[in-house]
Formats: structure tokens, sequence, C-alpha cells
């Protein structure tokens, strides 16, 4: 089933108006907001349970949850009236626009800029590995403004100078569907700002958290896959006449696979803890999207041990789930600079 969705963009347009139908977009927004006001665990619950299914789409979907998020709490006016219910019913999809060429890490690499004149802006600049970029309808998009200031814009594809680029071609995680966009001279006026000029830092602060605490939810929902399927191979092959489960090395194996995973569930069931009180903050975030995603990988390796050679077959679930679990620790931010994040801030050198 994956494998058929992540190739074809009529499912994946077709699936978000379904998940649009269940309130998959909205489950944890608050009433006022026009959600559905239930808890953000049941929200990530969700997630995993989609991320266990296909991790590429999971983060498809994450992106509309983030957006409807930004517009909800950071918009007033004509932007949130026209876009906010298609979001959440799952009519139009929605992006967000950070990592450019020089950079995906960090706001200092960022060089698109929108340039005012009067109440217009124009924009221009060049974004990359953007998830959902050959069909997202409304992008969020960060751009410096006057003084260096970073801030958030919303910008509709139909635009003028909103171009579509190039798709990727990754080793896991299509239905992610990432791709290049460019800006070129795209003009914008003072709708589009999401919150006001030079809000960009205090947006990043408020979605970075939740976006990876969902990251980690996919993250999840790929290790309950390998455990899975390990599962399964591991009772129904037989090598010379004997059950693989009765071999002591791959017992090992799947008590491993579970005991990570139970860890891991736990962590981020803490993190939607976090979220719900308004206590998740970037640190707790970037341990668990990190954590979760070397979980991912770790267990993906021991799944595959367990499946041998069959394994390394695209006939396989295993051999899916572990590309994606490799894509994962590079996906919301680089790993290495989510620990950097974690291990600064407990050293005092934020
Ligand atoms: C499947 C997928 C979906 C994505 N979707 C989106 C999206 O929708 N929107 C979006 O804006 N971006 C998206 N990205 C981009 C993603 O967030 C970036 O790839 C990620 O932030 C890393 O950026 P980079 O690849 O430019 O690496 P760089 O920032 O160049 O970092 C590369 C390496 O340098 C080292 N490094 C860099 N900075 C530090 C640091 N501060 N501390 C320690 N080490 C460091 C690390 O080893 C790191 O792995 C996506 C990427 C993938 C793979």
């Amino acid at each position: 089933m994956a494998r058929e969705v992540e190739c074809d963009r009529t499912v994946i347009k077709e699936t978000f108006r379904k998940l649009g139908e269940i309130n998959f977009f909205s489950l944890a927004l608050p009433r006022s907001h026009g959600g559905c006001g239930e808890s953000v665990l049941s929200s990530v619950v969700a997630v995993e349970e989609l991320g266990r299914a296909s991790a590429g789409l999971a983060l498809l979907f994450i992106e509309n949850i983030v957006a409807a998020d930004i517009l909800a709490y950071y918009c007033a006016g004509p932007i949130r009236e026209k876009y906010l219910g298609p979001l959440l019913k799952g009519e139009i999809v929605g992006g967000w626009g950070f990592s450019e060429p020089k950079g995906g890490s960090h706001s200092n690499a960022i060089e698109t800029t929108a340039v005012r004149n009067g109440s217009n802006y124009r924009l221009s600049g060049t974004k990359v590995f953007i998830t959902g970029a050959p069909i997202v309808d409304v992008m969020i998009v960060y751009a410096r403004t006057a003084g260096n200031k970073l801030t958030a814009f919303l910008v509709e594809r139909n635009t003028e100078g909103f171009r579509f680029t190039r798709e990727e071609e990754m080793m896991g995680l299509q239905g992610a569907a990432c791709g290049e966009l460019q800006f070129v001279d795209v003009r914008l006026t003072a709708d589009n700002l999401i919150g006001e000029e030079g809000d960009g830092v205090k947006i990043l602060n408020f979605v970075a958290p939740r976006a990876k605490n969902y990251t980690a939810a996919v993250c999840l929902g790929v290790t309950q896959g390998v455990f899975d399927c390990s599962l399964e191979f591991a009772r129904q092959r037989r090598v010379h006449g004997a059950s693989k489960a009765g071999l002591e090395l791959v017992q090992k194996r799947i008590a491993r696979i579970a005991s990570r995973l139970q860890a891991a569930r736990w962590l981020v069931y803490w993190g939607a803890c976090l979220q719900e009180k308004g206590a998740l903050t970037n640190l707790e975030a970037s341990m668990i999207k990190s954590y979760l995603s070397r979980v991912a990988l770790e267990t993906a390796e021991d799944g595959f041990r367990i499946h041998g050679s069959y394994g390394y077959t695209r006939s396989c679930e295993v051999e899916r789930l572990y590309r994606d679990a490799i894509g994962l620790q590079v996906t919301m931010m680089a790993n290495d600079t989510n620990d950097g994040i974690v291990g600064a801030a407990l050293l005092d050198r934020s």
C-alpha cells in the first residue's frame, strides 16, 4: 500500500481530503481556533499510526498540521479566513519553507529576501528540500526583511513568480515529495505577513518544538512497523526445518527492538504531554526527535538482520522502513544539529 501511494499524487490529494473529513488535521487545535479540542497526545498517536503505514506521507501530513497551527495562532484577517478552514479540511496542502541551498540547519543560511515597498513586499530566493514541493497550495516562507530580521509570509502557489523547479530523487521517504521552489520577484502585500514583520524567530520557536515531536511520532511509527514485520518474519520463517523464532540471537534482536520501541514511545508521549501544558521547548523536542530517529535506524538494522537476504529485497517491508529511517536522521534538522542544541543548552552555551 505505502509503495503505491508514494508515487501517485492523485492518491495523495485524495488521502488529504479523507483525513480532513475525519478531522485529522484539526484534532488537537482548540475549539476556539476551529479545531476539535482533543488532546495533543491523540494527534501524536494519529501521526504515529500514519508513520507506521508510510513515513513519507506522514511527513507531508505534518506540514498541514503545522501550517494550520501557525495560521490559527499567528494570523488574523483575510489570510486566516481564506486558508485555515481548507487546511483543516484537507482541501489544500500547506508547506513550510525554511531550508536553503547554503544550509537547512540554521537561520543564518537564509538568504531569501522580502524587500518592502510601501505596504507591499518583493520576495526573492530559493528553498530546497521542501516537503510536498510539487503539490503544495500555500507555503509558509521565511525571508529576511529590513534590519536582516526574519519574517514569515504565507505565499500562494498561484502567485506570479512562484516556481516549482525540481523534485529530489531520494533514497526513501518518497511520499514526502521533496523538492526545490524558487520565488522570483513575487509580489506580496501586508496581508501575506504572518504575525508582524520581524516575528520570524518567535514563530520558529513556537512551531519547531511541535514539528519535531510530530516527526518523532513518525519515527515511532517506523519503529513499530519494523517490530511488526520482524516478529511476523521470525515466526513464519523456517531454517533447516526449525522456526527462526527458536534462535536465541533472533529472540535477542526482537527483545531489543521491543524494549527500544517501548522506551521511545514514552518519550514521544512525554513530548505530547509537555506540549499540552505549553511546556515543550526546543531542548526537549530536539532531544526527542534525535533519539527517536536513532531508535528507528537501530531497530531497522536489527529488523534487517532478522530478515536476512529477504530484507535486502524490495518485496520486504523492512527494506523500505530502513531507507525511511535513514532519511529521518536529517529531516526536521539533522540529528547532529539537534544534539548541538541540546548540548549547548545543557552547558549554558546556547
Ligand atoms: C525528507 C526531508 C524533508 C524535508 N522537509 C523540509 C521542509 O518541508 N521544509 C524545510 O525548510 N526543510 C525541509 N527539509 C530540510 C531539512 O530540514 C534539512 O535537510 C536539515 O535541516 C539539514 O539541513 P542541510 O541538509 O542543509 O544540512 P546542513 O545544515 O548543511 O548540515 C549538514 C551537517 O553539518 C553538520 N552541522 C551543521 N550545523 C551544525 C550544528 N549547528 N551543530 C552540529 N553539526 C552541524 C551536521 O553534521 C549536519 O548533518 C527536509 C529534509 C528531508 C530529508
